[in-house]
This record gives structure tokens, C-alpha cells and sequence, in this order.
């Protein structure tokens, strides 16, 4: 007889993980929004230094880390959530408010992990469409909004679509909802965006509304999706208490810890890594433009763009791979006839739009 399984494991859905890790060197991976460029030496360094205490468990309160976080964004420590990768803090967050006859609200498509929340818990998801140019629609999503309402999701800027709504759209929806609703922000991408401007601005509404949870990442723009360290800046104590509450007090090893307090260090740099991912991102939306390809006006490390009619999804997406570059199918994020790439280096950019010439 088969091992009986809780009932739960049955809904939730597998997550679209990227494939080609097995493909070896040379490969143009711009399927998971990654950065193209390697942590610096010197974050490397402070990870391999704590290695050699790795005898002991890390600090369950990361305090240094957490301090460090709270003297960037003038916020008290006891507001910091870390987590192992931001994907971690989402997912505590959906344990920690949803359950049977609760509700969850968010856009679709928007980031894969999402439809976990309400699957893992038992809670009903109530998705909404995007707008016709692919961004969040806040009036559509306010009206959703019911007294079993418990969390509302916010990505932006968007994954998949990489598009942008400005932070007093935001602020406007904030002043309509119940604050007894948690809203989380998601804000994994917001360094990269032109539209938002200050990508500090929303944590001036933290102060109005204690139900707001800014969700942030070290593995964007810090550059170290493989060290797993994500964190969220939050209205209230009482979020950050139940997020920890649901989970192992260990989330976070010592060297990943030690890579992000470090790299928070080198922010001149980060800077300019930023400032050079949007340049190849404007280069690559006007080359892919040029092919005749709808591309969304992207605000991320990212470009999301609709294939021509004729094109079929998954002949382009294997011609990619067939020609050394992984990008994400949109059929798998949610869109039928459209795909996610990440901006890469100006060789791996080169190469995908190489590529899909041939095959379009
Ligand atoms: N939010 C969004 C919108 C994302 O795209 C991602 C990563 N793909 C995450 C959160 C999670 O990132 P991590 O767990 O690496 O911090």
C-alpha cells in the first residue's frame, strides 16, 4: 500500500522550476531572473570565513543581520522577517493567516508561488486578471475584497509581465483596505525599475499602515539567489512574530547570512550593477522590438514579451535550448504564446536574440 499522503499535497501545484542545470558550461541561463553577475570577492570571502564555525548553529535571532537591514531602512529590528530566500517569508505568511473559509487575493499571472498559499492551507484564491497591458488592476482587486479576506498580494514590479504600477496607485488601494488585511508587497524587483523611481519610497507607507509587508530579496540585485536570503520590512511586529512562530528557528545558515550583511556593505557597487542590468534590459527590449515582437515595458532584471500568432510556444522555446539558451515559457507562468527572459550578460542577450530571429 501506498504512503497516505495529507490531502493538501494532492492541490498544491508543482512549481515550474527551470530545467538545464545538467547542461554544463555554456549554457545562456535566463529562465529565473537571476543577476548575470557573480557576488563580489568580497562577499564571497566573508561567506567562506564563518565556514569555520559552522560547528556552531547560527544566532536564531540574526541580530546583526537584522540590525543592519534596520539602520538601512530606519526601521526597529523587531520589523525585519528574514528568511530563507523571500520565497520562505510567503510561505510562512500564507501558514500564519489562511486556513479553511479564509480568503487570498492576487493577480494573474503573477509569481508561481502564490497559487502554494492557498493550496497548502486550505483557503480559497481569488485570482485577477491583469489589465490589457499586462499590469496589476488595484480597482479589480479592491473589489475582490471581502470580510474573509486575509491577505492581499501585490507584485511589483510583476512576475511574470515585468511591468510597474506607480507607488500612489498603491498607496490609494492601501487607504481602501481593512486593516485587518494583510498586504504584502512583493518588491523582489523593485531596484530595477525606472517607473517607481525611489525604490525606498513605499517604506514611507509602512507608517500609515501596520498591515503592509514590503517583501524583499538578496537574490536579485545583491546577486545571490544561490545563498538564499530574503527578507521582509513590515508595518507591524506582530507579522514578523508570526512568520517566525510557523517556522524552525534556523531558516538562515551562517554563510548566507554573511554574504548578505556583507554585500549590504558594497551598496556603490550594487548600484552600478543595477544601473548596467537596466541598460542591457533597454538594449535587449529594442532589439526584440525590432524583430517585430510585443515586449512589455519592463520595470525588472527581466523582459516578458508575446511570440507572433503563428509562433508556436513550445517549438521556440525548445529551438531556444536547442541553440544553448533557456528562457521561461509564458504557458507555464500562466500566459499561453509568451515568454519570460532574463536579462543576461550582452554575449547571453546576443545570443537569445540570435536565436529567436532564426526561429520566428
Ligand atoms: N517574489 C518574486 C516576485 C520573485 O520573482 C521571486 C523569485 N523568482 C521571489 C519573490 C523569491 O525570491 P527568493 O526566494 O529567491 O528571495
Amino acid at each position: 500500500m501506498p504512503i497516505e499522503f495529507a490531502e493538501r499535497i494532492r492541490r498544491i501545484p508543482v512549481y515550474p522550476v527551470a530545467g538545464g542545470y545538467d547542461l554544463g558550461e555554456d549554457i545562456a541561463m535566463l529562465a529565473s531572473n537571476e543577476s548575470c553577475f557573480a557576488p563580489l570577492g568580497a562577499v564571497v570571502e566573508a561567506a567562506q570565513r564563518v565556514i569555520a564555525g559552522g560547528n556552531r548553529y547560527p544566532d536564531p535571532s540574526y541580530s546583526v543581520l537584522r540590525g543592519a537591514l534596520a539602520d538601512r531602512y530606519g526601521l526597529q529590528p523587531d520589523r525585519i522577517a528574514l528568511g530563507n530566500g523571500s520565497c520562505d517569508i510567503l510561505l510562512a505568511a500564507g501558514e500564519a493567516l489562511l486556513e479553511p473559509g479564509a480568503e487570498v487575493v492576487y493577480a494573474w499571472p503573477s509569481f508561481s508561488v502564490y497559487p502554494h498559499l492557498a493550496a497548502a492551507s486550505g483557503a480559497r484564491a481569488i485570482e485577477v486578471p491583469l489589465d490589457a497591458d499586462d499590469r496589476h488592476d488595484l480597482d479589480a482587486i479592491a473589489s475582490e475584497i471581502t470580510v474573509a479576506t486575509r491577505l492581499v498580494l501585490i507584485c511589483n514590479p510583476n512576475n511574470p509581465t515585468s511591468t510597474a504600477i506607480g507607488l500612489e496607485q498603491v498607496e490609494r488601494f492601501l487607504d481602501g483596505v481593512s486593516p485587518n488585511v494583510c498586504v504584502i508587497l512583493d518588491e523582489a524587483y523593485a531596484e530595477f525599475s525606472l517607473a517607481l523611481g525611489d525604490p525606498y519610497a513605499s517604506i514611507e507607507l509602512l507608517r500609515r499602515h501596520p498591515n503592509l509587508v514590503l517583501l524583499r530579496t538578496f537574490s536579485k540585485v545583491y546577486g545571490l539567489a544561490g545563498l538564499r536570503v530574503g527578507y521582509a520590512l513590515c508595518g507591524s511586529v506582530d507579522f514578523r512574530v508570526a512568520v517566525d512562530q510557523v517556522r524552525q528557528p534556523f531558516y538562515l545558515g551562517i554563510a548566507a547570512q554573511a554574504a548578505a550583511l556583507e554585500a549590504l556593505r558594497h551598496q556603490d557597487e550594487v548600484e552600478r550593477r543595477v544601473e548596467r542590468t537596466i541598460a542591457l534590459r533597454l538594449a535587449l527590449e529594442e532589439t526584440v522590438r525590432g524583430l517585430g515582437v510585443w515586449v512589455a515595458e519592463s520595470d525588472a532584471n527581466f523582459i516578458w514579451l508575446h511570440l507572433p500568432e503563428e509562433a508556436v510556444e513550445e517549438d521556440v522555446v525548445r529551438g531556444l535550448a536547442e541553440r544553448r539558451v533557456l528562457v521561461r515559457a509564458g504557458g507555464s507562468l500562466g500566459r499561453d504564446g509568451a515568454l519570460r527572459v532574463t536579462v543576461g550578460t550582452e554575449g547571453e542577450n546576443e545570443r537569445f536574440v540570435g536565436a529567436l530571429a532564426e526561429l520566428l
